[in-house]
């Protein structure tokens, strides 16, 4: 048993879905769950399409028709055959969508994102399924939502271990008796009255690690676009290196100050019961990419984790008293009413600070909640540099051109909140 994780990237186009399959031929030589997310940028667009509707900010018609056009050109290219069960799936997913949209909106927003935004994972997981089918690669589609089992908080379901469980050992495992290959979504999960819930962004991940937990898999493989997990962001950094080993440790580490690489949830899990997991490319699926296991050997890489578009808050008590526990727990207690993340955190006598990511519809709620007690002041477009395995000289060079506002390290880790200095 062994369960496979396929990103956006790697279904995002007909040519990477033929090249899923061909993974597949090869690799799924044993009893394999593939967990598969929304193509491309197919989530982004669903948001766009949520906000057009709830806070009416965009044109729903346009959204709906890209989606649409890419969804059926992509299946177009894989499956001739008009009269294929997908091609009604995948517009019977549209017109679901479509009447939800005619509706007036009846319940939360995070309510109506979790219907709508999953539907992604639905129309990739129908599009790749059938095109195996048509490749005579046998494999059973099934929902995720029938055995990832959560809570009704809405865009961060939490689930339910126990009852996911059972119904996954019930339900699953016995279809990989007659199908080696299941087919199922990330990031979506449902509640006991039968909504859809998803699990945060880029959760598939997690969906992965749960179902290998869940079943006693023997690895997961994350496929990607990278050869493995990297020491830096290609996207912010040039000559990064691939890390060959690291501990589950230095995996939870590196996830949790934000390198993309992973959800941070995914390790959890897998450490638990001891669960390898592979971070292999797509492109070159026969290299050896990183293994993500229990070891002692630590990993000695310096890698940075760089994350943009953050916010620092500052927050002072009203009354001039000492930010001690009593403001503490008020505080934190907001953060976590309000779901907010905080990125990296200091204190001074009658200050606080924390960096956090810049999400517009969490930020105004939560200021509304701090500012009865607390005088808040923020700075937006702030940059959080965080190096593990730092050194002096790489500090001075990532932060040259830069204003450090805060600064924090300890033995292994070195963060920095830094805005560009407009005067160089
Ligand atoms: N499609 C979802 C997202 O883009 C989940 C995932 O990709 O893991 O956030
Ligand atoms: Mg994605």
């Amino acid at each position: 048993m062994q369960v496979f994780k396929f990103g956006g990237a790697s279904v995002k186009d007909a040519d990477s879905v033929k090249n899923v399959a061909s993974i597949l031929k090869k690799h799924a030589t044993e009893p394999t769950i593939v967990v598969i997310s929304a193509m491309g940028k197919t989530t982004n667009k669903l948001e766009e399409l949520v906000n057009a509707y709830f806070y009416k900010e965009g044109d729903i018609q346009t959204i709906l028709d890209e989606l649409r056009a890419y969804h059926f050109g992509i299946l177009n290219q894989l499956i001739q055959d008009k009269s294929n069960v997908v091609y009604n799936d995948i517009e019977n997913v549209f017109v679901e969508l479509l009447w939800a949209l005619e509706e007036e909106p009846s319940s939360t927003y995070n309510h109506h994102y979790d219907q709508m935004v999953s539907q992604g994972e639905v129309l990739a997981t129908k599009i790749v399924s059938g095109y195996l089918n048509e490749s005579n690669i046998k494999n059973k589609w099934v929902d995720a939502r029938g055995f990832i089992q959560t809570d009704n908080s809405y865009r961060e379901g939490k689930v339910d271990y126990e009852l996911s469980r059972k119904l996954v050992q019930a339900d699953l495992l016995p279809i990989l008796n007659s199908f080696n290959i299941v087919i199922t979504q990330g990031f979506i999960g449902g509640t006991s009255e039968n909504f859809t819930t998803t699990l945060g962004r880029e959760g598939s991940d997690y969906t992965a690690a749960l179902l290998a937990y869940f079943t006693d898999a023997k690895k997961v493989i994350i496929w990607k676009d990278v050869p493995g997990v990297l020491n830096a962001d290609p996207k912010y950094f040039k000559n990064t290196k691939k890390i060959d080993e690291l501990t589950y440790h230095d995996a939870i580490e590196l996830t949790y100050f934000g390198a993309s690489v992973i959800h941070p949830k995914t390790i959890k899990p897998l450490q638990n019961k001891n669960i390898p997991l592979f971070v292999k490319s797509f492109i070159k699926p026969e290299d050896a990419g990183t293994i993500i296991k229990e070891s002692d050997k630590r990993n000695n890489v310096p890698s940075y984790i760089f994350k943009t578009n953050q916010i620092l808050l500052s927050i002072q008590p009203k009354d001039f008293s000492f930010i001690a526990e009593d403001n503490l727990s008020n505080i934190f207690n907001l953060f976590s009413k309000h779901n907010v993340h905080v990125n990296m955190m200091q204190n001074s006598a009658i200050s606080f600070s924390v960096c956090m990511d810049d999400d517009n519809h969490k930020l105004e709620p939560l200021l509304n909640d701090l500012q009865e007690h607390f005088k808040v002041l923020y700075n937006k477009n702030v940059q959080l540099m965080t190096i593990r395995n730092y050194d002096q000289e790489t500090i001075s060079k990532l932060s040259a051109d830069k204003i450090i506002l805060i600064e924090q390290r300890s033995r292994n880790t070195h963060q920095m909140v830094m805005k560009e200095d407009s005067a160089t």
